[in-house]
């Protein structure tokens, strides 16, 4: 077996750091590589076929248990480096060119098509990126793919919900290579030998261990002429909404972006969380598209969820019912919200969360 993690990294101008999702991806795939009985340093139970614990790997190097790491984008040095640092990497595959600075996914697919070919599974984070990216290698090499996997039983089964999250099916894939987007937050992360948590800030890249080797590939893919990049607009956010430990969300209730900004946001920046919505607060202006938590929005697991005037519909609580500790504040004390919450509030937001504010 061979896994290839691919992604991208996190970019502000000409600073770039790990995409925090990689080292989840990492605890991942060593439940596939685990599995890898050739390898002769392997000190696993051969018929050990059904272990799904997601963390039994997780601080422990061992041999045969390394994915390859694809990374694209541009001026990627430096990230490379971590990332050739990071626990059970094998090999750094560096695809850097300016012309991925802006990253439109249909100028790499074919050439990533073609490296794909070389390994048994690939795993790229069930975000934007993933979502986009994956298809588009699934069509070109006429593969199944197996999307936002949760857990991973053996190398060919995988878990994933149906039905706006409320059944959890048991896969088997029999495609030659399996193509599978990872839901990142349920998977433990991999914690890293050089690089601290807060990857690429406090990074040491210069530590003296040993590093996997950096390969870099000559960029060939045709440019598309069907989609140019155009501008972008990079909004403030400190915290990822996909990998946050705490989300602080608010429904339509908020009546507008400015309530929106100064009780939603202003809850989030004290708690250092990121910010999320419900399709509601986003149709009706009051929130960015991008905070969206949902069925047909971003899928979340932090520690810490606080749903504020949300009432809980189902397509909402597709997106956060992995959360760990759900808080609920609404006025309606039969609001479907609170059968999730583990801590419910009844009462008006615009009294509760200022106060709040106040006292963190
Ligand atoms: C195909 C499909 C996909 C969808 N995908 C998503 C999705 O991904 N994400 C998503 O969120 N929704 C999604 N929806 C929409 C979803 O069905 C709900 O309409 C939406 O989640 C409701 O948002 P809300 O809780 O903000 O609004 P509402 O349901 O209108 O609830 C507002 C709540 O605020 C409370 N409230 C009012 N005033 C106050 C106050 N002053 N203080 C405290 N509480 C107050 C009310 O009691 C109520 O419970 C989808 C729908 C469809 C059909």
């Amino acid at each position: 077996m061979k896994t290839l993690i691919i992604t991208n990294c996190i970019a502000n101008g000409t600073d770039k750091k790990i995409n925090p999702s990689l080292l989840n991806l990492l605890g991942a795939a060593t439940n596939i590589n685990k599995h890898n009985k050739n390898n002769p340093n392997d000190n696993r139970d051969a018929n050990d076929d059904n272990d799904n614990n997601n963390d039994v790997v997780s601080n422990v190097v061992v041999s045969g248990m390394s994915s390859d790491v694809l990374i694209i984008g541009y001026q990627l040095n430096e990230v490379c480096q971590q990332i050739a640092n990071l626990k059970n990497v094998n090999q750094v595959l560096q695809l850097d060119h300016s012309s991925l600075d802006n990253l439109l996914v249909e100028n790499v697919a074919k050439q990533i098509a073609e490296i794909v070919n070389n390994y048994t599974h690939i795993l790229v984070n069930a975000d934007s990126f993933g979502k986009n990216l994956l298809p588009r290698i699934a069509g070109i090499l006429e593969l199944g793919q197996i999307s936002e996997v949760v857990e991973i039983i053996s190398p060919s089964i995988f878990k994933k919900f149906i039905y706006a999250g409320n059944v959890l099916v048991e896969i088997e894939s029999l495609e030659k290579i399996k193509l599978l987007s990872i839901r990142a937050n349920n998977f433990t992360a991999l914690s890293p030998i050089n690089v601290c948590i807060n990857v690429g800030i406090n990074a040491d890249i210069n530590a003296p261990t040993s590093s996997a080797p950096i390969n870099f590939l000559e960029y060939t893919n045709p440019i598309s002429d069907k989609i140019r990049f155009v501008s972008k607009q990079i909004e403030d956010k400190s915290v990822s909404l996909d990998s946050a430990q705490i989300v602080v969300s608010g429904g339509i209730s908020l009546g507008s972006a400015a309530a929106f900004d100064s009780h939603v946001r202003a809850l989030a920046a004290k708690l250092n969380a990121a910010v999320g919505a419900t399709r509601a607060a986003v149709e009706a202006g009051i929130a960015p598209n991008d905070c969206q938590v949902g069925q047909t929005g971003v899928i979340v697991a932090p520690k810490l969820y606080l749903a504020i005037g949300i009432s809980g519909a189902v397509q909402h609580i597709a997106g956060m019912k992995d959360s760990k500790t759900v808080i609920a504040i609404n006025t309606d004390s039969s609001a479907p919200i609170f059968e999730y919450a583990d801590y419910g509030m009844v009462g008006d937001l615009f009294e509760i969360i200022p106060q709040l504010v106040n006292k963190l």
